[in-house]
């Protein structure tokens, strides 16, 4: 164990390139992605059947008709009979009935490869047209429609016919099939998603000639290190910039609630000291934590594992979940964000990039250009800093901050970390969300909607630090890893389905599945709306009560699947009032689970997000890519990607209300329901859902873009 001395503060050197106050970005397919599909269209096209489609334009039908003809008449088949035909020659009233319903089916298969061509166009026009421009206005982007791959992929398998799928036994009010009470709920027994299988075959659209390298630090990377969006975002944007080309690392904290066979490729890497700092005898005492990196692969990511050495002794991500074991929090990632710098200086890393995520990681900043640049082998970094939610700004006093190893005192001044509101208080505080913001190059936010929010007062105090740094920071959409969130491959759904293909009869499998499984009526034309939320204030907790309550008197059937510190009233009317034995329409499964999410999403007619404020929401998104529509709150990132269906009828996606009380949510169900009577209508725009794209590309060019300013 070596004992040293602090180092005195000096003022922060970073001076922030210029980059505009808000970045909107705008949506738009690769053009690789538009060339996969133009192919087979195009394939299709041949000179014979271009003649064959302008005889059926000038002639509608006709080409079909004659074709019964030679049929009935023995199969003679020339020019004369079709122009017999079109004349009105004799035919049975019943053949031509059958040709007419023959030329429908071929009309839709028609409409259906015209909707997909003018999908191709759009985004392609759009693509070049958007090229020439950074920055457009974010309702523009929700209005773009494309094709993904999935559109036109294989689906995972066959899809199962009704009678092939292995129905679940409804769940007990524990949670077990009934009468099979040491068994598994139904979900956690379906297959488990094989990365290898999701990301297999897919390439980058465009590779970058500027590679980077580039260091993620955060608390969260999906699916494995997952309890909300964080996770998502941290592990979509990175594997996004490593299909572009760039060498990108995420760190993480190596919680012991990993499963390690779960973990891809896991090997310990090195093992190296990390400044601790602790308080001894009245002493501020600097000692060394042995700590252990591996490497791995979760979620499609190259990732380093930092943990404290075994023969430390430390508590520190030990426990049964990502948050809340038994070590203090705010100790754990301040050792967390030093170590990160530790490794990458250690192992001779040197990232153009450093990325860091919320305020768990902020100290990492303050500390690389305090202590660590042109100090170490880190010289090149420069450092990006994103803000997923200002719900949780970490307050940190003076001496906690002494965990990093470095005396507190260096930040706790107004023009670095001071928490200005704590003036005069004793202690004065720290917000490491300030300091972030304050050291780090460039700061973005997950949505422009919010980040206009944020800089228009509603960030509380961040507010002000944000305002004050407004030339570095941006609003960037996050988007969805479109490999992670595939229906058609999708190993937890018993059917598969994607946009045109499939999609209306094996989503109502997965519904008539889910149904089952939660004991609920299976009844396909009740209107399904699901809500899967982390349950704390910001989701609109008084209004998912109030949208559980009234479910049975809309006719509705409501799935609720969440956890949180709000979830006390829900846990209560789950044993009550929508008790296994009390409702039939109504489940709330107060739990945690992405296999059960992903039936759901599939399951769903509609999925309800409505968060008081959304820096960018994700499960709006994912409800789309499976055909649901949601039903949005307008707020931050919400406001950004729902477009309402009946205010916008060639656009609509899903279903916006603006206030926050219960007739606005109300009205809102009611016109979602008055559409889902109205079946064609619905599919269509199940299908036109399916089709929007929030994949993580056009954010990642986004992304290529800032870090190439720095
Ligand atoms: P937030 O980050 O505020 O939690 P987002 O909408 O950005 O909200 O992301 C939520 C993510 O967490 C989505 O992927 C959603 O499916 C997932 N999620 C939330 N609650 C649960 C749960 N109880 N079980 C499984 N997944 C959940």
């Amino acid at each position: 164990m070596t004992t040293t001395t602090m180092v005195t503060s000096s003022s922060p050197r970073v001076v922030g390139n210029k980059v505009p106050s808000v970045v909107c970005r705008a949506r738009r397919s690769s053009s690789g992605e538009n060339r996969t599909m133009m192919m087979p269209l195009k394939k299709k096209m041949s000179a014979r059947d271009d003649e064959k489609r302008r005889h059926e334009r000038s002639s509608f039908g006709g080409v079909r008709v004659a074709a019964a003809r030679r049929r009935s008449s023995g199969g003679s088949s020339n020019d004369d009979d079709e122009n017999n035909i079109i004349n009105g020659a004799t035919t049975t009233r019943d053949e031509l009935l059958e040709e007419i319903e023959k030329v429908k089916a071929e009309n839709a298969k028609l409409k259906t490869l015209q909707m997909q061509l003018e999908d191709v166009s759009l985004s392609s026009s759009l693509s070049s047209s958007l090229s020439s421009s950074s920055s457009s206005k974010s309702t523009t982007r929700t209005t773009i429609k494309t094709t993904k791959k999935a559109a036109v992929g294989a689906l995972r398998t066959d899809p199962k016919s009704e009678s092939e799928i292995e129905w679940p036994l409804p769940i007990t009010a524990e949670g077990c099939p009934v009468g099979e009470e040491d068994k598994k709920p139904f979900w956690e027994t379906r297959p488990k998603n094989d990365p290898d299988e999701l990301f297999e075959g897919k390439t980058a659209t465009e590779k970058t000639n500027r590679p980077k390298k580039i260091a993620h630090v955060t608390a969260e990377l999906a699916p494995l290190a997952k309890v909300g969006g964080l996770g998502d975002v941290t592990q979509g944007l990175g594997r996004a910039m490593k299909m572009q080309g760039h060498n990108v690392e995420i760190i993480l904290p190596y919680y012991q609630s990993l499963d390690a066979n779960e973990i891809f490729d896991l090997k310990h890497v090195m093992d190296f000291d990390v400044p601790k700092g602790t308080k001894w005898d009245g002493e501020n005492v600097v000692s060394m934590m042995k700590t252990s990196a591996y490497s791995g692969n979760i979620g499609g990511c190259d990732v380093i594992l930092l943990k404290p050495h075994e023969e430390t002794n430390s508590n520190i991500f030990k426990g049964g979940a990502i948050y809340g074991g038994s070590y203090n929090e705010l100790e754990a990632y301040l050792y967390f964000s030093r170590a990160s710098l530790e490794f990458l200086d250690k192992s001779g890393r040197d990232p153009d990039v450093i990325h860091v995520h919320e305020w768990q990681t902020c100290a990492v900043p303050m500390l690389y250009w305090e202590e660590y640049h042109g100090k170490t082998s880190l010289n090149k970094a420069k450092i990006v800093m994103t803000i997923h939610n200002l719900d949780n700004t970490g307050e940190c006093r003076e001496e906690e901050f002494f965990a990093t190893g470095v005396n507190g005192a260096k930040f706790n001044v107004i023009e670095k970390a001071l928490d200005e509101r704590t003036i005069g208080h004793n202690p004065e505080r720290m917000c490491l969300m300030k300091g972030g913001v304050v050291y780090s190059n460039k700061v973005t936010t997950v949505s422009p909607t919010y980040a206009k929010e944020t800089l228009d007062g509603n960030g509380g105090f961040m507010s002000k630090i944000l305002k004050a740094n407004q030339e570095k920071f941006s609003g960037i959409l996050n988007g969805i890893d479109y490999d992670l969130w595939n229906p058609a491959l999708d190993a937890t759904l018993p059917a598969n389905f994607a946009p045109g293909n499939k999609m209306t009869e094996n989503k109502k499998l997965c519904k008539k599945y889910l149904q089952i499984g939660l004991g609920l009526d299976a009844d396909e034309t009740k209107p399904l709306i699901v809500c899967i939320s982390r349950l704390v204030p910001q989701k609109g907790i008084h209004l998912i009560e109030r949208a559980v309550t009234q479910s049975e008197n809309n006719g509705n059937q409501f799935v609720l699947l969440g956890s949180g510190h709000s979830d006390g009233g829900f846990k209560r009317m789950a044993n009550e009032e929508f008790s296994q034995t009390n409702s039939s329409n109504v489940r709330l499964m107060i739990t945690y689970s992405d296999a059960l999410s992903r039936l759901m999403y599939a399951a769903a007619d509609f999925v309800l997000v409505p968060s008081m404020f959304e820096p960018c929401g994700l499960t709006q998104m994912i409800a789309m890519r499976y055909g649901a529509l949601p039903i949005v709150r307008s707020t931050g990132g919400l406001a950004d990607t729902v477009i309402d269906c009946d205010a916008d009828q060639e656009n609509g996606n899903g279903f916006v209300f603006y206030g926050a009380d219960d007739q606005s949510l109300d009205e809102c169900i009611q016109r979602a329901n008055k559409t889902f009577q109205d079946r064609k209508k619905f599919h269509e725009l199940q299908e036109r859902v399916a089709r929007v794209d929030y994949g993580w590309e056009a954010s990642g060019n986004v992304y290529a873009e800032l870090y190439e300013s720095l």
